[in-house]
């Protein structure tokens, strides 16, 4: 499947708030592309969407080209990192993986690949109900990369991270897309992203208001 994201005149109400005003933006495989603006710009309403959780009145948002809701095995195509929710807090960080690569038809070897690659280190032995925040993040990472898929959405993955950890976070992302993924990073953290992204997409009451490469931001570097 080819590694991008295109969203297409997203229009969404909920009762007489326009959460999405006619919202448009592509994300390309090789860089990884910054959605920034203030809560309420309808970040998480977008993500919602393109991941099949949610639908718009009018417009579109595909996937590798397809709807989400069409993507047959969606975990192999597409990597989600919504807020660390629906952790299972008695289990272990490795066995709560080793539930999710065993429903994907991947093992222990895949779990073992994901946690270093995330760092998630000794915590990998803790039960999820006692990681910190930000090992809970690694925890979710872990979780979209186990099918490998080419295209990544995350929301607010930097949450709970200190300065070096967010750092860390953004080489790895960096990494991710460099390797030809399509990676998309909501964030209400202007800051975090803009060492992150390569391609940034500024949203303002549903729509967006900025859409920039990085080249045009460092033009007076
Ligand atoms: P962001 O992620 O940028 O903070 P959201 O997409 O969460 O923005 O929200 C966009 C707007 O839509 C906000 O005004 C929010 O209150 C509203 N909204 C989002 N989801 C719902 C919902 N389920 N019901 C009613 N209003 C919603
Ligand atoms: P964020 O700012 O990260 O989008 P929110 O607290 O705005 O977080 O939203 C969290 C969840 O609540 C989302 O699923 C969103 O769709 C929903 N939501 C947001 N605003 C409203 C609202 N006014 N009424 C009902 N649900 C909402």
């Amino acid at each position: 499947m080819e590694a991008s994201i295109e969203v297409d005149g997203l229009r969404k109400r909920f009762g007489a708030v326009a959460a999405l005003d006619g919202m448009s933006f592509t994300v390309a495989p090789g860089r990884v592309t910054g959605f920034v603006g203030p809560s309420g710009a309808g970040k998480s309403t977008t993500l919602r969407v393109v991941l099949g959780l949610d639908v718009a009145q009018e417009g579109r948002a595909l996937v590798g080209g397809r709807p989400y809701r069409s993507l047959g095995e969606p975990s192999r195509h597409v990597g989600a990192l919504l807020d660390a929710g629906a952790l299972q807090p008695g289990r272990t960080a490795r066995n709560h993986l080793l539930w999710l690569a065993h429903a994907q038809g991947a093992g222990a070897r895949r779990v073992d690949e994901v946690a270093e690659l995330v760092g998630l280190g000794a915590a990998i032995r803790r039960r999820a109900g006692s990681l910190s925040h930000g090992s809970r993040q690694r925890l979710g990472l872990a979780a979209a990369l186990l099918g490998d898929p080419p295209i990544l959405v995350l929301d607010e993955p930097f949450t709970g991270l200190d300065p070096q950890e967010a750092a860390w976070l953004g080489g790895v992302l960096r990494g991710l897309a460099g390797e030809g993924r399509a990676v998309l990073v909501a964030s209400r953290l202007m800051s975090r992203v803009q060492d992150t992204a390569g391609h940034l997409v500024v949203a303002g009451r549903g729509r967006v208001v900025a859409d920039l490469g990085v080249d045009e931001l460092v033009a007076d570097a």
